[in-house]
């Protein structure tokens, strides 16, 4: 099947259905300015997240963790979201999209106007307390790291902060994940989106959807390794794809 009438089918799913939900990855954010694990040049090249960025080595040096997020901090900052991020807002103003699970820390989802967001890695935007769990919400922590403050420190005890961006090796936040496999039993369409489908159980998601009855529509730039869980397959960027299957 040609380009246009794989589109043209994914719209008809699109049109067809009343139960949309979205599953989404760190593609669909490299088109807002913030590359995924495998972009090439990119920030991940300098700090290898399997180094950097699991939960053994930031409790082992802290800082080390916090001089990676000092630059991605600067990165996320001042990412707005693209045509993907939107048309998904526009398909939940509708009343057609019932909610989207995402793996990124990134908050665009929120930024562009998605009111049911479930987040199964955490947020970038909220941190805590190691020692007395004292929660901070917003950009403001973040702020001071990019001016330099590494690790950031507790106002209140001077303990050491953990961003809640869950880091490899750290259980996943269970209240999230519960509502994730909820959506996944409800939903009668999923759009697949920027994810390379590599990391568990994250990427179990999409099957269960199935498993529960409905269509999948992966977008995605190259070959995931679960392609075969799609009903249709569109290879592109999502910032291009999405709005042309999801906008009416
Ligand atoms: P991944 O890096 O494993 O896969 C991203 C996929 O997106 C790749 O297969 C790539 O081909 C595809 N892609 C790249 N650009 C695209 C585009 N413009 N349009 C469509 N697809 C595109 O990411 P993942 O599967 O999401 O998992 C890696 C983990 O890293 C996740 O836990 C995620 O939380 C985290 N992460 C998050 C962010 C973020 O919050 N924006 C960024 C990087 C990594
Ligand atoms: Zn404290």
């Amino acid at each position: 099947m040609d380009d246009t009438t794989l589109i043209d089918k994914a719209r008809r799913l699109v049109a067809n259905a009343s139960r949309i939900s979205a599953f989404t990855g760190a593609g669909i954010s490299v088109d807002s300015g913030i590359p995924d694990f495998r972009s090439e040049g990119g920030l991940w090249e300098r700090y290898d997240p399997h180094e950097f960025a699991t939960y053994d080595s930031f409790l082992a040096d802290p800082s080390k963790f916090w001089t990676m997020g000092q630059e991605l901090a600067e990165v996320i900052l001042k990412a707005e979201p693209n045509d993907a991020h939107l048309s998904l807002s526009r398909l939940e103003k509708a009343g057609k999209l019932v909610g989207i699970i995402t793996q990124n820390i990134d908050n665009l989802h929120q930024t562009a106007g998605n009111t049911n967001v479930t987040e199964i890695h955490g947020n970038y935007l909220r941190a805590y307390c190691l020692d007395c769990r004292e929660e901070y919400v917003g950009d403001a922590i973040h702020r001071r790291v990019v001016e330099g403050e590494i690790p950031p420190h507790c106002d209140k005890c001077g303990g050491i902060l953990k961003s809640e961006a869950i880091l490899f090796n750290e259980p996943l936040p269970q209240d999230a994940m519960e509502k994730a496999i909820s959506l996944c039993k409800n939903t009668d369409l999923m759009l697949v989106i920027g994810t390379s489908l590599s990391v568990y159980p994250a990427a179990f998601l999409p099957q269960l959807a199935k498993n529960s009855g409905a269509k999948i529509i992966l977008i995605n730039l190259e070959g995931t390794n679960r392609d075969d869980v799609a009903d249709i397959v569109l290879r592109g960027s999502a910032s291009d794809l999405v709005p042309k299957i999801a906008d009416f």
